[in-house]
């Protein structure tokens, strides 16, 4: 049976969302979106490009000086966020199959991670709407000095694939909290539940060109065409980092503010005296979920030369509990990847391994023959021995591959993790608080976890250094991002003393 979200379409075709209508590109061209896990075709999705960016940007730029949006308050902006999320959270299940048949992630993160926190991320900011500070100064003059926020205006949201609906409202709900109208580029290979997101955005009182989705591909599409705009004042990304550096060169003429979530390449660092079961339990984890297509992902482990036998050891009885198969399947716990090309880039790097002299595939690297073979899928993969110069260290993976490397002394952990051009994430694993805290001070990436990985809380900042981004995301961080600052100065002709003339 069709998934009830995609009930509405037009000649099996998922509309783009233009000043607040479903609508097909103006000369007809549309693209395939298929089932990850079966190679089956969904449905079609219209395939927007320059024509549908201007259409939407310029709803967007209606909507935003013309009202209602911009004239919204910040507590009328609120309920309706409130409601957005309410009415995700009214339709989950619908949602997480359709988000798990897009991507093949399985049902079990998609119900309990990816649309939970999607509707999270709107009751989150429906929140921070009612609690803007706007500091304020008083003079040597006396007069008074504030700096207040105001919307940008038209802003672009380029998403992609791995966390769909996830990613794409965790820059939608800000943007919208600051009163800016949207146009949103999510990615090609996972277009259905930002498509379905429409029906939200209406059934919630959206007013009609506040946000508009415009469905396409990255280069030479509808995205480039996004970031060329001259009406568009901000573009927020995440996606791969040769992605960011195109769209940063191609948003220069134009001079618009960006913010990148750029790739990762994780480590999980396991000294000797920490809780082993527990460190390889979450190392497993946090190299597997997702099919291991997680900016955040652990896929490296470090583990301390003494222990590294029996940490390999729990690793691989870790992995021997993952049930690959069907995403619908509540049971299954590593579903296919985003599609066969992926999956192949994934497998060549397995093959590099194999190449490489002294590395030992561990468990994994093939195809499993139980799935469907049409299908994306690959074994949950361990590769010990690996040499910190190699391409499997070096380079994204994004697939379910945890390579294994030793070390001897804590210098020599800090520099391996540090020794890629990612700076993302990092967990480390000690029951010795000083060391943990030293190791956190030495790590060059933007989030460390103390034996744990994954955990947030959503008013910290989220991001990269080095490669993995420019900028941060989170809390009060994104609502900075999405505004204008304007000072106020009020002159005090009455006070006592004089200030300083300035001019
Ligand atoms: P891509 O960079 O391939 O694509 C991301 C989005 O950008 C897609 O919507 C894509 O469209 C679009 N795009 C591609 N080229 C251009 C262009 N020239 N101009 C404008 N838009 C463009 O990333 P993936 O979708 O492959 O996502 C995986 C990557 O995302 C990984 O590197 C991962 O680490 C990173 N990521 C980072 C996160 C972070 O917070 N740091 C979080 C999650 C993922 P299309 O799909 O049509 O190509």
């Amino acid at each position: 049976m069709r998934n009830p979200l995609l009930g509405s379409l037009k000649s099996n075709t998922a509309l783009h969302f233009i000043n607040g209508e479903l609508t097909a590109s103006a000369n007809g061209a549309t693209f395939d979106s298929v089932n990850p896990a079966t190679g089956e075709l969904i449905c079609k999705v219209a395939l927007g490009g320059a024509v549908e960016i201007n259409a939407a940007v310029a709803a967007a730029d209606k909507a935003w000086r013309e009202g209602p949006w911009s004239k919204t308050t910040p507590s009328e902006r609120a309920t309706i966020l409130r409601r957005i999320g309410d009415e995700i959270l009214a339709r989950k299940q619908e949602f997480a199959e359709l988000e798990s048949l897009d991507s093949g992630k399985p049902l079990q993160e998609t119900m309990n991670g990816d649309i939970p926190r999607a509707a999270f991320n709107f009751h989150f900011y429906a929140d921070l709407c009612h609690h803007q500070v706007s500091p304020s100064f008083r003079s040597d003059d006396g007069s008074h000095h504030t700096t207040i926020r105001e919307p940008l205006g038209v802003v672009g949201l380029i998403t992609p694939w791995n966390l769909p609906l996830y990613l794409a409202t965790w820059k939608l709900a800000p943007a919208l909290a600051q009163g800016n109208s949207v146009v949103l580029k999510p990615a090609e290979l996972t277009p259905l539940t930002a498509y379905a997101l429409h029906e939200v955005l209406l059934k919630a009182g959206v007013p009609a060109g506040v946000v508009n989705i415009v469905q396409g591909f990255g280069p030479d599409s509808a995205g480039e065409a996004l970031v060329k705009h001259p009406g568009v004042k901000a573009i927020s990304f995440t996606g791969e980092t040769v992605t960011g550096a195109a769209i940063m060169a191609a948003g220069a003429p134009t001079l618009k503010k960006m913010s990148f979530e750029l790739g990762g390449k994780g480590a999980s660092i396991i000294f000797a005296d920490a809780d082993l079961e527990k460190a390889a339990k979450v190392a497993t984890r946090a190299a597997m979920r997702n099919q291991g297509q997680v900016c955040l992902a652990g896929s490296r482990l470090l583990v301390e030369e003494s222990v590294a036998s029996k940490v390999i050891e729990l690793v691989k009885q870790e992995i021997s509990k993952i049930k690959i198969g069907d995403p619908l399947d509540p049971e299954t716990t590593l579903g296919a990847l985003c599609g066969v090309e992926h999956r192949n880039k994934v497998l060549s790097f397995i093959d590099h391994a194999k190449s490489l002299a002294g590395v030992k595939i561990e468990c994994g690297g093939n195809v499993p023959a139980s799935v469907n073979q049409k299908g994306a899928f690959l074994e949950p993969t361990l590769i010990t021995n690996v040499p910190q110069e190699s391409r499997l260290i070096q380079e994204e993976i994004f697939g379910p591959v945890l390579t294994v490397q030793t070390f001897k002394t804590f210098d020599e952990a800090i520099s391996m993790v540090n020794g890629t051009k990612y700076g993302l994430s990092c967990s480390v694993w000690t029951k010795d608080i000083d060391k943990a805290n030293h190791a956190a001070n030495k790590i060059r990436t933007g989030l460390v976890w103390i034996n744990s990985w994954f955990i947030r809380n959503l008013h910290t900042a989220f991001g990269g250094m080095k490669h993995s981004g420019v900028g941060r995301e989170g809390g009060q961080y994104s609502l900075d991002f999405f505004s204008e600052m304007k000072t106020v100065s009020v002159a005090n002709p009455l006070h006592e003393r004089h200030g300083l003339v300035w001019i």
